[in-house]
């Protein structure tokens, strides 16, 4: 047993990230300021699995109270969800982007390094590609990020990479989400985003629950079978499954960049449709021009992730949605 630090542990995929290290008998303390999370999903969390953890509000950004903390509980290993993420906010507001994910991933790691804590498990994203030059993206696709969002991502990755070129004993997985959705199948826990969702499935779901009229389908002439964008979406505890593995891969010391995908691509209008079978209602949508920086297909590469960490995604589409849907009709406002 041993005592893990999560950044970021009340948010959507750090959430499930912490249900299946107590599951699997890891202790957890979480490091959160709650910018974009509620300490409801913490007590959720403790709730499914019939075990406590420990909740700390603080800001990644204070290197001395996370040394502090890392000490205090012993921890060995971090696993480094805090951050924003929406692509178009990065846009507005690049210098607050590269503040909180830049600065505050060097504040950790030198928290980190001072308190003796050299294993790290990184939330990537698959916006480290850029543009496809080919698919599915491979890990050695090379990285281009179109978006100062992406861009957060990539100049974390190569300190990550820096670090254990300096000193080989650290263990540190950097691993590129695809597209997370779903939910614990509990349905007491799941994505609650603030405002209008950007993201496909979340905005589905308050269609489906009544809190929005229609989808926008944000263009249906890409160069995709049924010309809607292409995604490979991947249950959040597949996911979070995937940071349980890449943990035990870092037993010894090594540094390894994965995708957390399917493999899969679904287009907008299939995805749409398994959650109409989910909430057993239609989805009203329009078709509208696309979405300025949108791409017509991305799709993870899997084989380095089943090589290096014995990990594949195992839940289907429709697996997703049905467990999205248990989470937004259980919680129609979300943690409200
Ligand atoms: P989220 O916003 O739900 O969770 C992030 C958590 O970090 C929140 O609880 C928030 O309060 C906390 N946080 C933010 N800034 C902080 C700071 N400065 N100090 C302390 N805590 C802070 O996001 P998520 O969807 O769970 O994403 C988790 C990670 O995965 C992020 O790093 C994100 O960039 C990455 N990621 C997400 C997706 C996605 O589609 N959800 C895709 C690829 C990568
Ligand atoms: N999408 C859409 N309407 C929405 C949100 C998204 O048609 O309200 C489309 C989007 O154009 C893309 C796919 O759904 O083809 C996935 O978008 P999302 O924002 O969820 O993920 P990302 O584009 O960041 O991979």
């Amino acid at each position: 047993m041993t005592m893990i630090l999560v950044t970021g542990g009340a948010g959507y995929i750090g959430s499930h990230a912490c249900v299946a290290l107590l599951a699997a008998g890891e202790d957890v303390v979480v490091f959160d300021n709650f910018s974009n999370s509620s300490p409801i999903a913490l007590q959720r969390v403790q709730q499914i699995c019939g075990k406590s953890l420990i909740a700390v509000e603080g800001d990644i950004r204070d290197e001395r109270a996370i040394e502090q903390v890392l000490t205090q509980y012993n921890c060995t290993a971090v696993m480094h969800f805090a951050g924003l993420k929406s692509v178009q906010d990065s846009v507005a507001e690049p210098l607050e982007y590269y503040d909180q994910n830049v600065i505050g991933s060097h504040r950790l790691l030198r928290a980190m390094q001072r308190s003796g804590v050299k294993t790290m498990v990184f939330s990537s994203s698959a916006t480290v590609y850029g543009t496809p030059k080919f698919l599915p993206y491979t890990e050695d696709h090379p990285l281009n990020p179109v978006n100062p969002y992406g861009r957060t991502k990539l100049i974390i990755e190569d300190m990550l990479r820096d670090q254990y070129v300096s000193d080989p004993s650290w263990g540190i997985a950097i691993l590129r989400y695809f597209n997370p959705v779903g939910a614990h199948e509990s349905g007491l826990i799941g994505e609650d985003p603030r405002g209008v969702p950007n993201n496909l499935v979340p905005f589905v779901a308050q269609v489906a629950i009544g809190r929005r009229e229609r989808l926008n389908i944000w263009g249906a002439d890409y160069d995709t079978p049924d010309g809607t964008g292409v995604r490979d979406y991947i249950h959040v505890m597949d996911l979070a499954l995937g940071h349980l593995s890449a943990l035990k891969a870092l037993d010894s010391p090594k540094c390894f960049s994965v995708n957390l995908g399917t493999g899969t691509g679904s287009s907008v209008l299939e995805v749409v449709r398994a959650f109409e079978k989910a909430c057993g209602s239609t989805i009203p949508y329009d078709i509208k021009s696309r979405r300025p920086g949108d791409i017509d297909a991305y799709y993870a590469a899997t084989e380095t992730a089943s090589r290096l960490m014995g990990w594949t995604a195992a839940r289907s589409l429709e697996a997703m949605c049905a467990d999205h849907w248990r989470w937004q009709s259980n919680n129609p406002n979300g943690y409200c």
